[in-house]
C-alpha cells in the first residue's frame, strides 16, 4: 500500500517524492518481485512497469488455476481459472506454487535477493498446506520487493479492541439485520464486515447502513437500502 499510494498520488501531482528523488520507492531499472497474485499484485505489476521496472516477478503461493473449470468447481460457482489481466499483458513472469523462505541484502542494508522454495500444496482437516519440494530452493535478484498478499480481516488493535465489537468466525466485523454491529448505536459496511471484496459491495452496503442508522435514531425510514 505504500507503493501503490505514493505513486497514484504522483500520477495525481499530489507532493510524494520524484520518481527520481532517492526518498521514492520507484521499480525504475530494478529487478522488482512481486509477492501474492491476486488484483493488489496486478496492481503492482502494471505499475511497475510504467516505471520502468528492468524484471519483474510475480510470485504465488498457491498452484497455477486450471484454464477450464475444474469439475468441483461447477456453474454457477465463481470460476476459479487462470486469468489474464491488462497488466499481465504488459509483461512480468508468474511464478506459481512458491513460497518465499527469506530476503539477503547487500553492504549498504538493501534488499539484494529474495530466496524462495517451490511448494506443493496437499490438505490438512481441510484446510490447505504447503509442503517445500526438497531440493526446490532458488534464489531471485530484487531491488525491489512488494508484499502484495495477506489480507486478514478488519485490524483489531486500537478502534475494534476499544470498542469490544464481536466478531464473526472469519474475523469480520459481526452485524445484525440493520446493520449494527453488537455495540449499540455502532455500525458497519464494506469491507469491515464483508471481508476484503469490492467496490460495489462497499458503496451498496455503505448506503444500506445508512438506513439502519437512519431507522436506529428516527424510528422509520424512507431511504433504500440496495441490501437487507
Ligand atoms: C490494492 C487494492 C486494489 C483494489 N482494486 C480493486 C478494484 O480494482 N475493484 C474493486 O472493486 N475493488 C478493489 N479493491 C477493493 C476495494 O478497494 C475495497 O473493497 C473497498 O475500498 C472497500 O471499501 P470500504 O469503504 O469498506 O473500506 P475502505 O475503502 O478501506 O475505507 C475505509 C476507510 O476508513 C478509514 N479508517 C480506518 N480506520 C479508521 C478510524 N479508526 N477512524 C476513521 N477512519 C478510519 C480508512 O482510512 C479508509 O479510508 C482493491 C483493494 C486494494 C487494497
Amino acid at each position: 500500500m505504500d507503493y501503490l499510494t505514493e505513486s497514484n498520488r504522483r500520477c495525481e501531482g499530489d507532493a510524494v517524492p520524484a520518481i527520481d528523488d532517492a526518498r521514492a520507492i520507484t521499480a525504475r531499472n530494478k529487478h522488482v518481485i512481486i509477492i501474492g497474485g491476486g488484483d493488489t499484485g496486478a496492481d503492482c505489476l502494471g505499475t511497475a512497469h510504467r516505471q520502468g521496472a528492468a524484471i519483474v516477478h510475480q510470485l504465488e503461493l498457491l498452484p497455477r488455476p486450471p484454464d477450464e473449470r475444474a469439475p468441483d468447481n461447477p456453474w454457477p460457482a465463481w470460476p476459479n481459472i487462470f486469468r489474464v489481466s491488462g497488466a499481465h499483458e504488459e509483461g512480468g513472469e508468474r511464478l506459481y506454487s512458491i513460497s518465499t523462505q527469506r530476503f539477503s541484502g547487500n553492504a549498504t542494508g538493501r534488499v539484494a535477493a529474495l530466496h524462495a522454495v517451490e511448494v506443493r500444496m496437499t490438505a490438512s482437516n481441510g484446510r490447505p498446506s504447503f509442503e517445500p519440494v526438497p531440493g526446490s530452493e532458488f534464489e531471485l535478484k530484487a531491488d525491489l520487493a512488494l508484499l502484495a498478499m495477506g489480507f486478514l480481516g478488519p485490524e483489531r488493535n486500537g478502534m475494534l479492541d476499544q470498542l469490544g465489537v464481536r466478531l464473526t468466525d472469519r474475523g469480520n466485523v459481526w452485524r445484525d439485520e440493520n446493520w449494527m454491529t453488537s455495540v449499540p448505536g455502532v455500525f458497519t459496511a464494506g469491507d469491515m464486515q464483508r471481508g476484503q471484496s469490492l467496490i460495489v459491495w462497499a458503496i451498496a452496503e455503505g448506503r444500506s447502513a445508512a438506513r439502519g442508522v437512519d431507522t436506529f435514531l428516527m424510528g422509520r425510514s424512507d431511504l433504500p437500502a440496495p441490501l437487507q
